[in-house]
């Protein structure tokens, strides 16, 4: 070999044996290996020993490649079950941003383990962070109840805060008036209420707000949307009356402490006008000091009045601010119950036919049944079906169906008294309650029914066509659950579908 050669293999045999080094303490099979390696190394210089020692390391640092690359796996699931586990706390809040931000992080650095103990410490000051935050829908620190404790702690009572208070609070009474609300809800609706008309302390505003808010956040359930848009510009209205309550106490603070100031001045003036006449030899020197005090008393005074027209004219200028703003609420509250009435009546509604659907229906049938039961009335109620209807779809299309689906009600309705309540149930079913209504007089309107029905040809696409409907009628027997009721009357239906259809079958 030339020396030039035997330098050079000196030096790579160097460079392995301290690369070797480096690799020392990840795996003990490793490092029995490496230091025999070296050891080899050290001893001869030979390519083939070196060829020879190099292959028996190759597997092992395959192996421990591996191992490496499933545990930086293992580190990075286990970083993102760590970000996630936030979610599941109750009050914790982590910011999106912060946590996609750090993802990308994690994304960026999960495979060299230098870097661990960095994206684990940012982790754990993510956690800290979001576990500092409490969650925005926690009673106590909504947003409402930071924004009105921002910037004062408590607002004193003043004359135009009970006015204020006091109109408030009977615009949400009002609001609460027009929501519907599930039974389990009615206490609390009748405890806040009762609240709101009965509280004129507007530090008290905050906490009704909340509650005022979370109940309707239950009543409209569909519309979200809307009340979200509602409740930031109800937000930013609040902020806007809580700052001009603000400016409105201290303008009322700054007109005592100028009344106060100007009685100071006063009495100072009196005192050493007291003085110097006592102390006073010469009459016409007397006479001049007198003048002198009285101009600058006139002056004081004069001062006096045109700081407090001043200050009254913001006062009133603010209070008519502050109205304005309390209509304008006012304004915005109704336009949300009426959306919600609308968004309510919708989804109480059916689509194709304009009667009220199935929902509508659970909504009337239980407070009548209570009724009857309580006053032993007769209530009956009818479950009608089209025959074949199936085939109607089938022969003429889907829309002739709907077309039926849009008629056969009006038929129905037009046998019937105006207090007969007509739902479509679901497809080609419509349920008719008849409150206060006997069994045989229920009987005699659904066979009307039935015949109306019957001898109304349907134009389809030009052909007269006849349809039928089968109906099954049913006595609340004032005692049995709506579900008994109701199954009552779908087995007479079965029957009349049975016996042919086109057919009213009643209780035995
Ligand atoms: P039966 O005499 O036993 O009541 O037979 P049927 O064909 O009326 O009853 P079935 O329950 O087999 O079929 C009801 C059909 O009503 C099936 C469904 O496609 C149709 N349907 C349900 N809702 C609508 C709708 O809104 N429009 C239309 N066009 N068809 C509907
Ligand atoms: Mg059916
Ligand atoms: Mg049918």
């Amino acid at each position: 070999m030339d020396p030039v050669q035997d330098k050079a293999v000196e030096s790579l045999l160097k460079a392995i044996s301290r690369i070797s080094m480096l690799a020392e303490g990840n795996d003990p099979e490793l490092d029995t290996t490496l230091q025999s390696v070296r050891a080899n190394l050290g001893r001869s210089q030979s390519t083939e020993v070196l060829n020879a020692s190099l292959q028996t390391l190759e597997p092992l640092v395959l192996k421990y490649d591996e191992e490496r690359l499933a545990r930086a796996q293992s580190f990075r699931s286990q970083l993102l079950e760590l970000i996630d586990m936030s979610d599941d706390l109750p009050d914790a809040q982590m910011s999106p941003q912060a946590k996609k931000a750090f993802e990308a992080e994690i994304r960026k650095h999960w495979q060299s383990s230098s870097k661990w103990p960095e994206l684990l410490g940012q982790a754990v000051q993510l956690l800290h962070g979001a576990l500092k935050t409490p969650s925005k829908t926690t009673k106590n620190n909504s947003i409402i109840g930071r924004l009105f404790r921002r910037k004062n702690d408590h607002i004193p009572a003043s004359a135009s805060n009970v006015e204020i208070m006091t109109h408030v609070s009977h615009t949400l009474a009002a609001l609460l008036t027009n929501i519907t609300l599930p039974d389990i809800y009615r206490d609390q609706l009748v405890d806040i209420k009762n609240a709101l008309t009965a509280s004129n302390n507007i530090n008290h505003l905050p906490a009704l707000l909340d509650e005022v808010i979370t109940l309707i956040m239950v009543a409209v359930g569909k519309t979200q949307e809307d009340l979200t848009l509602y409740l930031s510009q109800l937000n930013q209205q609040l902020a806007s009356i809580n700052a001009s309550l603000v400016a409105n106490y201290k303008a009322q603070r700054s007109i005592t402490s100028h009344r106060k100031e100007f009685g100071d001045t006063f009495q100072n003036h009196v005192n050493s006008t007291k003085s110097d006449v006592h102390n006073a030899t010469d009459l016409n020197a007397l006479k001049q000091l007198i003048n002198d005090r009285m101009h600058t008393i006139t002056e004081a005074m004069s001062l006096f009045q045109d700081k407090m027209q001043e200050q009254e004219k913001q006062a009133a200028q603010s209070i008519t601010h502050l109205k304005n703003k309390v209509n304008r609420m006012e304004q915005d509250a109704s336009h949300l119950r009426s959306s919600m009435q609308e968004k309510i009546a919708q989804a109480l509604s059916d689509a194709l036919t304009g009667l009220p659907n199935r929902a509508a229906y659970q909504d009337a049938i239980f407070p009548l049944l209570t009724s009857a039961a309580k006053n032993q009335h007769a209530l009956c109620i009818a479950v009608c079906d089209v025959d074949y209807f199936k085939k109607i779809n089938d022969t003429w299309g889907h829309l002739a169906g709907d077309k039926v689906l849009r008629l056969v009600p009006r038929q129905i309705q037009s046998v019937l008294k105006k207090e007969h309540l007509v739902f479509r149930y679901g497809g080609e079913e419509f349920v008719v309650i008849f409150p206060m209504t006997s069994l045989e007089q229920a009987y005699e309107h659904c066979q009307n029914i039935r015949k109306v029905v019957e001898s109304t040809p349907f134009n389809m696409n030009g052909d007269p066509v006849s349809i039928t409907i089968s109906i099954g009628v049913s006595l609340f027997n004032g005692k049995e659950s709506h579900d008994e009721l109701f199954s009552r009357a779908d087995k007479n239906l079965y029957q009349a579908k049975e016996q042919g259809r086109n057919k009213v079958i009643r209780d035995n």
